[in-house]
């Protein structure tokens, strides 16, 4: 659903995945797939639902006395529910998601120098993300382009406004039963099944300030 309607407290709604749970073998494994996005998505919104009720109901009784629980709530889940709906979009099935676009094209080529060395940056930092985390290509309207970033859990070493465009998933969730310990392997297996149009897609939206993630 395209909407500029704002979502009330308490009221995200995990979205559904965009292809079958088998569609991006043998890459990424259905049990994978299925677990990530049925337990650890949900759960994820779900705490995100949870925080904001909880601060709605703080708000009407004037009670602050857990505001850092919930706060903190807020910035882990609220994270990890758009980090997670544009890790499932910015995925597709191997030979299917093109090429990178025309105006992400460009922007790789004028900043990092071009697709060759924006990946090896980007696969170098998804690999050196220190515990939990994700390596992402964001937009941030601050600076008019794109920027690569790692993140700690979810919401630690972001740049404020950044929304983001292209991102790997490199908790041990995404990959641990395939793959085991061998992040690397999994980080160059995902590179074949990146959408590339749908990275565009978003690009161009963010750029215009009316990206939405569902
Ligand atoms: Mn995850």
């Amino acid at each position: 659903m395209e909407s500029n309607m704002p979502i009330a407290a308490g009221m995200h709604v995990l979205p559904a995945l965009p292809y079958p749970t088998n569609a991006l073998e043998p890459i990424i494994d259905a049990e994978t797939l299925t677990i990530h996005h049925d337990k650890h998505h949900k759960k994820y919104v779900d705490d995100l639902n949870s925080a904001e009720l909880a601060l709605e109901s703080a708000r009407r009784q004037g009670d602050y006395r857990f505001i850092r629980y919930w706060e903190d709530a807020l910035a882990f889940n609220g994270s990890g529910h758009i980090l997670h709906s544009v890790y499932w979009r910015c995925m597709a099935p191997r030979g299917t998601g093109g090429e990178p676009g025309q105006y992400t094209a460009r922007y790789l080529d004028w900043y990092f120098g071009g697709l060759e060395q924006f990946k090896a940056q980007f696969v170098a930092a998804a690999n050196a993300v220190e515990g939990s985390g994700w390596a992402i290509l964001g937009y941030n309207p601050a600076f008019f382009r794109l920027e690569l970033l790692q993140a700690e859990k979810h919401q630690n070493l972001t740049q404020w406004g950044l929304m983001p465009i292209l991102v790997c998933d490199v908790w041990e969730h995404a990959y641990y039963l395939k793959y085991k310990n061998d992040r690397a392997a999994y980080i160059d297996a995902w590179w074949t099944i990146i959408n590339w149009n749908d990275v565009e897609e978003r690009f161009i939206k963010a750029a215009q300030g009316v990206v939405r993630l569902d």
